[in-house]
């Protein structure tokens, strides 16, 4: 009886695997083309390191012509929430993150290296797995759960590192005849990992995030497979990046510290190692306090909070690189219309310890995001949004020519208008131009300094029947709105009244405010030549009598 006996007892149906050195074989890719993964398990709510890991794995790709290919972990089949695939797969295709390769919907997957869901490949694990035991580099363990607790019980007493290794790891010492009688008596067991490393020697790596690490080997028997036939997170990742050819690993920094075992796996298996890029986690400051962005504390931290706020993409995706690469700021300060995938990410510019997350900054990138879009694509998104969240605002859109209109106010010209940060801000934002909303409701009217209702009623007859021409331009609309002032005994220029403040009760700009105040019940508005051209005399009419 020898090792490969064992394996053949152990997994008779397995394949060898030069099968699937075969039926995978080696990409054809360009030099420097990085070939890289999101590889989440389906365990919970995406969280937004998740969609930060697969953005920076995505351009990576993009940027050197490599491939980037989503692979769902999902061996641990205990800590599977329902519809945990295809909660992933939405919201990486929401935010434009489509991999080139790997799970596009919950059932349907594209590339040659597949299947890619871990659960689909048990074969393959077990046939790398078999290939171990042939080598003696792997062994049944039937230890039960309670020897494993004992274990643990002894290790505690005498206050030494806990786990499977050396002394510890009794069935590593069993003969092969005697592992072979145990499994022909039915007992159960699963497969580790021999661990050829020494505590006592240190390992040397370079991350390209973290840089120079040194950590001690890995002396750990490992499990590879479970009791139910499923390889662990460990064993299987690394078969799976060993045949789907990933270049760079680039995952949170919670796996850096298994860094020593995985290389040591993908040595012992005779194959090469990718690099590793090890991203440090988002963080928030909480009351001064710099904390990981939790999915429990923080609303934010799960990635449907930016779809349900109406926070675009787009701006969700150009703040998170902000936070990868500072010199992202200054590019896009730069290039303010150049699309993203023009910016080169670096992975070695990326900080070792996490970065603040700062929900101000990224609404700020995106109003700029907002800004930049035509009228017609902010009604389109708003309206996207409102269907699914917000009735009224839905309501007040269906009038499609008149929004299209009012969404177009100070936009696509060189300065548009940067007020809207997400799309639950457009009903504030804009309610006040729809007749059936404004004229409706009671409001108070902010007037300033000329507030009485004698002045003001003037202001506003004399103006619509004299001097309100809804044909006028720009230019002459605002001149007749000197004339009033003058007419009216206010100065017709600022200038004026700043020279001579005694002579007049106030000045043509206070007079603009009365006019904008009794249209809008607002003093901060956009340029109020576009919404009286977009109300129309008649709303401007009825808004005026409404106002006296
Ligand atoms: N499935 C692992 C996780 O969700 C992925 C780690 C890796 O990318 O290697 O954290």
């Amino acid at each position: 009886m020898d090792y490969r006996d064992l394996a053949n007892l152990i997994f008779p149906d397995a394949k060898e695997i030069s099968y699937y050195e075969e039926k995978y074989p080696k990409r054809n890719l360009k030099e420097g083309a990085i070939v890289t993964r999101y590889a989440p398990s389906p365990t919970g709510v995406m969280h937004i390191g998740g969609l930060y890991q697969g953005l920076i794995a995505k351009k990576m790709a993009e940027q050197t012509e490599g491939v980037f290919f989503v692979r769902i972990e999902d061996t641990d089949q205990k800590r599977e929430i329902e519809e945990g695939t295809s909660k992933i797969i939405t919201a990486l295709n929401e935010f434009g993150l489509k991999p080139d390769e790997g799970l596009i919907s919950d059932s349907e997957e594209v590339g040659n290296y597949g299947p890619y869901k871990q659960s689909k490949r048990k074969e393959i694990y077990q046939a790398y797995a078999k290939y171990l035991i042939e080598q003696g580099k792997a062994y049944p363990c039937f230890c039960t759960t309670e020897e494993g607790e004992e274990i643990r019980k002894k290790q505690e007493e005498a206050k030494i590192r806990p786990g499977y290794y050396g002394v510890w790891a009794k069935c590593r010492n069993n003969t092969v005849e005697e592992m072979a009688e145990k499994i022909k008596q039915g007992k159960n067991y699963i497969i580790r990992f021999k661990s050829p490393g020494r505590e006592d020697k240190k390992i040397k790596h370079k991350d390209i995030i973290k840089g120079n690490v040194e950590f001690p080997e890995n002396d750990q028997d490992i499990v590879i497979i479970k009791a139910d036939g499923l390889p662990t997170y460990h064993f299987a990742h690394i078969v799976d990046d060993h045949l789907m050819g990933t270049t760079h690993v680039i995952r949170g920094d919670e796996w850096l510290s298994s860094v020593p075992l995985h290389l040591q796996l993908f040595y012992e298996l005779g194959f090469k190692a990718p690099k590793y890029a090890h991203i440090a986690p988002i963080m928030k400051n909480d009351n001064g306090n710099k904390r990981k962005l939790s999915k429990r504390k923080d609303p934010e931290a799960a990635v449907s909070y930016y779809e349900e706020e109406g926070i675009p993409e787009k701006a969700v995706k150009e703040y998170l690189l902000n936070i990868a690469n500072s010199s992202f700021e200054n590019w896009r300060r730069a290039n303010p219309d150049k699309d993203v995938s023009e910016f080169e990410l670096q992975l070695n510019k990326m900080g070792v310890s996490g970065a603040l997350f700062d929900m101000i900054k990224l609404l700020d990138v995106s109003k700029t995001v907002i800004s930049k879009l035509t009228a017609k694509e902010v009604y389109e998104e708003a309206l996207k949004w409102a269907i699914k969240y917000d009735e009224e605002l839905q309501k007040l859109l269906s009038n499609k020519e008149y929004s299209l209109k009012v969404l177009g106010i100070e936009r696509g010209n060189k300065k548009p208008r940067k007020d809207i940060s997400k799309w639950s801000e457009v009903k504030e934002n804009i309610d006040y131009m729809y007749d059936e909303i404004f004229l409706e409701k009671e409001h108070k009217y902010p007037y300033q300094v000329i507030n009485q209702k004698g002045d003001i009623d003037k202001i506003l007859d004399i103006y619509i029947e004299k001097y309100y021409n809804e044909a006028d331009d720009k230019q002459t609309w605002f001149d007749k709105i000197k004339e009033l002032a003058q007419e009216l005994g206010y100065a017709k220029e600022v200038k004026e009244f700043k020279e001579n403040p005694e002579k007049y009760k106030a000045h043509v700009g206070d007079v603009s405010t009365v006019l904008r105040v009794a249209l809008t019940s607002r003093t901060n508005t956009p340029d109020m030549y576009e919404i009286m051209q977009v109300l129309g005399k008649d709303s401007i009419k009825k808004r005026f009598e409404k106002a006296k």
